[in-house]
């Protein structure tokens, strides 16, 4: 796994600035992409910045929350189970993140704890305030220094008002007391348009505001998201009833692409804004890489149909994409990249299993991905896919559940090992083609369940002239892990002798990182152990999605 960086690196700053971005009226408001966008627009100045994200749950991380209810599990290099900002983050910024860049409300209490346990508050009393808001403001300088941050953006998770993000309201505002010139506070809210008087309403970002004052903060810039533009009007009615000037409400209408806001902001002047509020000197922003990324966006007459076959798209009546933020991003960069535009589809292996659609839908699409995943719901109608991707020659990319499931498809299909499977699922089956690691099972035993799977970043080692090994154009790689199975070695043979090929290993050649199809057998067969999708970044897409993409373009001419 890597380590953080060691050595604090000198800022040029006396005092680094932190900037804190909260949420007002609903959820979803966009906090994550605002604080990864003023993130984007601080570094196009030429600071050093880094992003911490503060999850009010109890969950120590998000590693054990389910992803229908709270959407992705990013992993970081670190093997940090985080949220699925923490990848919006590293997106935007390009660069890597650490486990301190993410805290939840279980994490610091956990740490007040220990510490307490340990004699470190020195025989004092230990109180929920101070002494809460204190380990989280010490943890906000903690990711400030280890990563030699000279600006530091907090997402605070929730909204304003709720009793869940009170103690770290409560931090933000003693951090602003304490150095007033370097805390800037930017509330993101919303304007309902209600259909029945087709006007945008101002009054919940007004209680917002005042919801926040309540807790001893002001904000200092409003970000007024909404369906279109603020009006001038209606910006100088919250401008007035918020306490700011004018020019510190910033409009942020729903846009196409997530990728246009940070240009979108600096069009509002946001930069200059957040340097007049944190008393920095005025700079010219370089946004050239990502003008140009973003004009690659806008192209792609030609489009590529993408299925993601995937299990935790249902919440209630809705479809829930969320929750695979990262491939359907990892999916656009490569695409952008290439030329192609892409169209994505969203399809829930279950509907397969229950015959509400049927497998040959899959031929309207020029490639197929299957996700990560846990446990046996919509398992078979994965399987089933699989087999059809194969067997009709369409580019098939799975990623790590989708890896295994792949391997049993193939073991089922073509082995003939018809009770093929993984112990996940049935570790009664005779073949257990996808096995526990070795390392998994006492922690299973044990129920030691969080942040205990195979996680973070681990290198590989690619056979020359295989698919994968083409695709990356080197022979070793570093990518993310987050799985408890396996490959089985015992059965490691046999598939290789029915054609499937392992071009990826761990470097002690035990554990399969990778499997695929020569590419004179299949248009692109190819599958994962690892989350590749968590590396692809806007300026740097992905080899694999890249390759996966390629092939969808071929497929589509055919
Ligand atoms: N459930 C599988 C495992 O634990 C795959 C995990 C995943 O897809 N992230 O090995």
């Amino acid at each position: 796994m890597n380590k953080l960086p060691q050595e604090k690196l000198e800022s040029k700053l006396s005092n680094c600035k932190y900037i804190f971005v909260v949420g007002g009226v609903i959820s979803g408001v966009g906090k994550g992409i605002t604080a990864s966008s003023i993130g984007l627009i601080m570094q196009s100045r030429g600071y050093r910045v880094t992003s911490i994200k503060i999850d009010p749950y109890i969950n120590v991380d998000a590693g054990t929350m389910n992803p229908t209810e709270h959407g992705e599990v990013f992993v970081l290099d670190d093997g940090d189970e985080c949220d699925q900002d923490m990848g919006n983050y590293e997106r935007f910024l390009g660069t890597d993140l650490y486990r301190t860049n993410y805290m939840t409300t279980g994490r610091v209490y956990q740490e007040v704890i220990r510490k307490e346990r340990n004699l470190e508050y020195k025989g004092k009393n230990v109180e929920v305030v101070p002494d809460v808001p204190l380990e989280v403001i010490h943890r906000i300088k903690e990711a400030t220094r280890i990563t030699g941050s000279e600006v530091t953006i907090i997402e605070i998770g929730g909204t304003v008002g709720e009793y869940q993000n009170v103690l770290f309201l409560e931090a933000a505002r003693m951090l602003k007391t304490k150095h007033p010139a370097d805390v800037a506070f930017v509330l993101v809210s919303y304007l309902p348009v209600p259909s029945t008087l087709g006007e945008m309403k101002t009054k919940p970002t007004q209680y917002a505001s005042r919801t926040l004052n309540s807790a001893g903060v002001q904000a200092d810039i409003i970000i007024a998201r909404g369906a279109t533009s603020l009006d001038k009007k209606r910006k100088e009615k919250i401008a007035l009833f918020c306490n700011v000037p004018d020019e510190n409400v910033i409009s942020a209408p729903d846009v196409k692409s997530i990728y246009d806001i940070p240009l979108n902001f600096e069009k509002d002047k946001m930069g200059e804004t957040l340097e007049k509020v944190l008393s920095l000197p005025k700079r010219v922003a370089d946004l050239s890489d990502w003008k140009k990324f973003v004009s690659k966006t806008k192209n792609g007459k030609e489009k590529v149909k993408i299925a993601v076959v995937g299990k935790y798209f249902d919440s209630g009546d809705f479809v829930l994409s969320d929750v695979y933020i990262s491939i359907l991003e990892a999916l656009k960069f490569s695409c952008y990249k290439i030329g192609v535009g892409v169209e994505i589809a969203c399809v829930n292996s279950k509907d397969f299993e229950s015959k509400k659609i049927k497998l040959s839908m899959l031929k309207d699409f020029d490639g197929i991905i299957v996700p990560g995943g846990f446990g046996e719901s919509g398992i078979e109608g994965i399987i089933s896919a699989i087999g059809y991707a194969r067997e009709n020659n369409i580019p098939y990319f799975g990623l790590c559940y989708g890896m295994q499931l792949m391997v049993i498809e193939y073991a089922r299909n073509v082995l003939g090992l018809k009770d093929a499977n993984t112990r996940e699922i049935n570790p009664n089956s005779k073949n257990l083609v996808i096995d526990i690691m070795e390392e998994q099972k006492a922690k299973i035993e044990n129920k030691n369940m969080g942040a205990s799977m195979r996680l973070g970043a681990y290198k590989a080692l690619l056979s020359k002239g295989t698919v994968a090994q083409k695709a990356y154009g080197t022979n070793i790689i570093s990518e993310r892990h987050r799985h408890r199975y396996e490959v089985n070695n015992a059965y490691r043979g046999a598939l290789e002798k029915a054609g499937l090929v392992f071009s990826g290993l761990s470097p002690d050649g035990k554990l399969c990182e990778i499997a695929e199809l020569p590419s004179d057998k299949h248009s692109f067969f190819l599958g994962t152990q690892f989350h590749p999708e968590f590396k692809a970044r806007p300026l740097s897409p992905h080899p694999l999605f890249t390759a996966f993409i390629k092939a969808c373009k071929v497929n589509k001419k055919k």
